[in-house]
């Protein structure tokens, strides 16, 4: 997963404050270097940095940080919410037509993932709106382009218009316009074609096709692999085309992230979606506050309820979140979670969007070892429900029974006990909108 560390040196250089009883100005600069070179390190833009930088620095040293009761805590609030700033505050969506068709223009390098995205972002439309879009295959140059379209397409029920390889797709992209106002599709997303590098010609036709289909959004696609090259290439095609906005794709690997933080900075285009994965739902509109929150290791609860609601029964999302404000959530409901998060795909990504979880110690184990989830559901099996709903009745007796009865020992029963307290608690004060609270920021 991207950013891991990032995370790890953010975490690092903030948590050497916590440890302190009084924080000095120096302490203060100390951490900042630190950062500084956290940031570099994960090859974000030099003048990002800076910025950045430049802003903790005089907000941290304030007299109102150095003097509170936590100024370690007060430091990563403001770590996030400059970091937040930075990947651009506000989420923003899809910019609609006041007619229809709302039509969206894909662009970027070949290989970035225009194609596939055009498939996620049908999909989400479908999800989020019932949407009815079309399709265009614009793509001529990559032969395989015109054919994974229809492929997806058809997964998705979607129509996609093509005319093959031999017409130019200025012409493809009129007619397709002209299908899409007969058929009254309320979205057009028009798939275009990439180069290796960003040449004149590509420009010019892309150009020519925003002329015609005059599209309300033309949304740049960069791997987030390629790092500072994705900013370089955003530059580029923000000023020779005016883009509107950004998706980073690939986040799922194992990048540094430089790209995802600076390219909002260097090109003032908002980042919309992120693609984390090559399947139509591995896609998320992005967030900013999220991001940061999840980059300082502090876990993104909402984005994985939203997960939950969307690849699951929308009832039991429902009653997860009641259940997180009301602080009823038992081990009934633990091992339902453990069930429904080891068929949502990658398990350390999932787990990490829960605040503090990368924290908690213990939890780590938690990561991507699914024999030692199905060691914790064994535990939580050998419970009986009474239990379960109650962890307080588990005294030692019960915890040495629970233990045989699962093939645990007592010290693993222990540990997940205490594991399931410390989220529940993280819950209730997440729920009460109390970060401090939260067990990895306390560590921090
Ligand atoms: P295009 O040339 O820009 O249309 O790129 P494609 O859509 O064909 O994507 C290029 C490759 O990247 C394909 O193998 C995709 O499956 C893969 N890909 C696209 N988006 C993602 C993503 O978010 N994560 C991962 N891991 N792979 C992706």
């Amino acid at each position: 997963m991207a950013f891991e560390s990032l995370t790890d040196r953010l975490q690092q250089a903030m948590g050497r404050l916590r440890r302190k009883g009084k924080v000095t100005e120096a302490d203060v600069k100390e951490m900042m270097r630190e950062i500084r070179l956290a940031l570099l390190e994960a090859d974000v833009n030099l003048q990002v940095v800076k910025e950045f930088t430049k802003n903790v620095r005089e907000r941290a040293i304030g007299v109102e940080v150095l003097d509170s009761l936590s100024p370690a805590q007060q430091i990563v609030k403001i770590v996030d919410e400059e970091l937040t700033k930075t990947l651009g505050s506000e989420t923003v969506g899809i910019e609609k037509s006041p007619k229809i068709p709302t039509v969206i223009m894909m662009v970027g390098l070949q290989g970035a993932g225009k194609t596939t995205f055009a498939g996620k972002l049908a999909n989400h439309l479908i999800k989020t709106e019932k949407a009815r879009p079309l399709m265009i295959a614009g793509d001529v140059y990559r032969p395989a382009a015109i054919d994974q379209l229809k492929v997806l397409g058809q997964q998705l029920d979607v129509p996609v218009f093509d005319m093959g390889t031999e017409v130019s797709p200025v012409e493809i992209v009129r007619q397709g316009m002209a299908l899409a106002h007969e058929k009254k599709n309320d979205y057009v997303l028009i798939d275009t074609a990439g180069r290796l590098h960003i040449d004149e010609h590509l420009m010019d036709e892309l150009s020519q096709i925003k002329e015609i289909a005059q599209p309300n959004e033309i949304l740049l696609v960069v791997d987030a692999m390629t790092g500072q090259d994705a900013v370089n290439v955003a530059e580029s095609f923000n000023k020779q085309l005016g883009i509107t906005g950004v998706v980073i794709t690939k986040l799922d690997g194992d990048t540094r992230g430089g790209a995802a933080l600076s390219i909002r900075a260097v090109t003032g285009a908002p980042i919309k979606f992120t693609g984390i994965g090559e399947k139509l739902t591995d896609l998320e509109v992005f967030h900013p506050d999220r991001m940061s929150s999840r980059i300082l290791g502090m876990g993104d609860m909402l984005t994985l309820i939203e997960k939950a609601q969307q690849d699951f029964d929308e009832k039991k999302a429902e009653e997860l979140a009641t259940k997180m404000r009301e602080n009823t959530f038992d081990f009934n409901d633990f091992i339902e979670q453990l069930d429904q998060v080891m068929s949502m795909g990658p398990l350390e990504d999932l787990l990490k969007m829960i605040p503090g979880m990368s924290q908690v110690q213990g939890m780590e184990n938690f990561k991507v070892d699914p024999k030692d989830v199905a060691r914790k559901k064994a535990i939580v099996l050998s419970m009986t429900n009474a239990e379960r709903e109650n962890p307080e009745l588990l005294n030692p007796s019960r915890r040495r029974r629970i233990a045989a009865g699962s093939g645990n020992s007592v010290v693993e029963v222990n540990r997940l006990i205490k594991q399931f307290k410390e989220s529940q608690k993280m819950m209730q004060q997440m729920s009460k909108g109390n970060m401090n609270a939260i067990p990895g920021m306390d560590q921090m």
